[in-house]
């Protein structure tokens, strides 16, 4: 077995056993939180101005009246889940796009800071909300980082993605992000790489931008994700998708970012210091999602919230949870998923990964430990393996893979009745 062989079963293996959800009674509360632990938030808010053509979120458009609507619903959601015994100290609001109503998300977030010793709050916006008022604001409900959707500084790309007309120019987002430097801890910016008809030189340009005039905090560089119910229309509006460049474009990235002195935190997200970044799973291995068509992770369970929103609205308004299904991981994929989600963040300490599976992670992984060192993508450095350089490019692969297969999730998920 080879090992792209090895590590696609990896990806495929997991994405199929978490696919295959059970119903868990319509309107379902979450199991009870374990008091003696702190647990990561998210909070979904599915609305955005316009709906971009790569986009396989779970987004709609932002309609104000529903999205107040939405807003109670997700109080409601909070206050039963810390009467369900969860303690929160990390918070993270993503989209859609959640500053929509400014007012209605500074509220949830005041009360949640309410009733929890929350430390780290990250909240998701778009170009044209970058102002410093609202940047205050949220400042004042205790945010410190904002993440920024750009995907790309070129006007002609901007336009196929049908981003312009909403949020303006590759200039004028430039001239927002600096206008708004240092308000926050941490202000992220979102790229994509390897867009259809994206050039080298457009990337470079790109690059150029970030670090030599916005100066940006932290940047995240996604590549270019394709799920089966975009890939039409993207091709239509932006060109079909090309995976010859990916590698290349990667090491332009990586190169020209580490030797602007930013570190990695993940395999594409790079940071002047260190500090919270997009991918809060790989981060911490449990989480609560609350909100419409929001995932929770918990005692290796992922559980899933309806993604009818009318239905989730009314589920709450009832007395009832969001929470519709849930799937059981069986310990093997809960280790796999581990290594997926530690290596990412480009360590992983081999005595917590041990004291969590009661010492058999290790054994319990070794063809695939075995592999990556092989192949030179996973180095054992005594205390913890870490990603050698040919194995964060595949990590980009696996992640890429791994979130096309939860867009493709989503897909079948949205599409069950309320
Ligand atoms: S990319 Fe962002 S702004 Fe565009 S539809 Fe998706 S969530 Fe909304």
């Amino acid at each position: 077995m080879d090992i792209e062989e090895l590590l696609g079963g990896l990806i495929r293996r997991l994405s199929r056993h978490a696919a295959v959800f059970r119903d868990s009674g319509h309107g379902s509360l979450l199991p009870a939180g374990d008091a003696s632990k702190r647990y990561l938030l998210y909070l979904h808010i599915p609305y955005c101005i316009a709906l971009c053509p790569f986009c396989s979120f779970h987004r709609v458009l932002f309609e104000p009246n529903s999205s107040k609507r939405y807003f109670e619903s997700l109080r409601l959601e909070i206050a039963q889940a810390t009467e369900n015994a969860y303690a929160f100290d990390e918070l993270y609001v993503g989209g859609g796009t959640p500053t929509v109503l400014p007012d209605e998300l500074v509220t949830t977030i005041n009360l949640v800071r309410a009733k929890h010793p929350v430390v780290d709050i990250s909240v998701e916006t778009n170009p044209d909300h970058l102002r410093p008022d609202a940047l205050r604001k949220l400042r004042g409900a205790g945010v410190n980082r904002l993440s920024v959707g750009v995907q790309s500084f070129d006007d002609v790309l901007l336009k196929a993605m049908r981003r312009i007309d909403n949020y303006g120019s590759g200039n004028d987002i430039a001239d927002r992000l600096v206008s708004v430097r240092g308000m926050l801890d941490t202000i992220n910016v979102d790229m994509i790489f390897n867009l259809p008809n994206q050039t080298e030189a457009s990337l470079r340009r790109d690059l150029d931008i970030l670090i030599d005039r916005v100066a940006a905090d932290q940047v995240s560089f996604y590549p270019l994700m394709t799920s089966d119910s975009t890939k039409a229309e993207m091709s239509r509006t932006m060109g079909p998708p090309d995976l010859s460049r990916q590698k290349d474009y990667y090491e332009l990235i990586v190169e020209r970012m580490l030797s602007a002195g930013y570190c990695r935190s993940s395999a594409w997200c790079f940071s002047r210091k260190p500090g919270m970044f997009d991918e809060y799973i790989a981060d911490r291995e449990e989480y609560v999602g609350l909100g419409s068509g929001a995932f929770s992770y918990l005692q290796g369970a992922l559980y899933a919230n309806t993604f009818s929103i009318n239905g989730y609205m009314q589920m709450l308004e009832d007395g009832k949870g969001g929470t519709v299904s849930q799937r059981k991981m069986s310990d093997q994929d809960q280790k796999r998923y581990y290594l997926l989600m530690r290596l990412f963040g480009g360590t992983l300490n081999k005595q917590q990964a041990e004291a969590r599976f009661d010492g058999g992670f290790q054994h319990g992984l070794w063809p695939e430990l075995t592999a990556l060192k092989a192949i030179n993508a996973v180095k054992d450095t005594g205390d913890s393996l870490s990603l050698t350089e040919r194995g964060y490019y595949l990590w980009v692969i696996l992640m890429r893979d791994f979130f096309t297969e939860i867009n493709t999730l989503r897909e079948q998920l949205r599409h069950e009745p309320a």
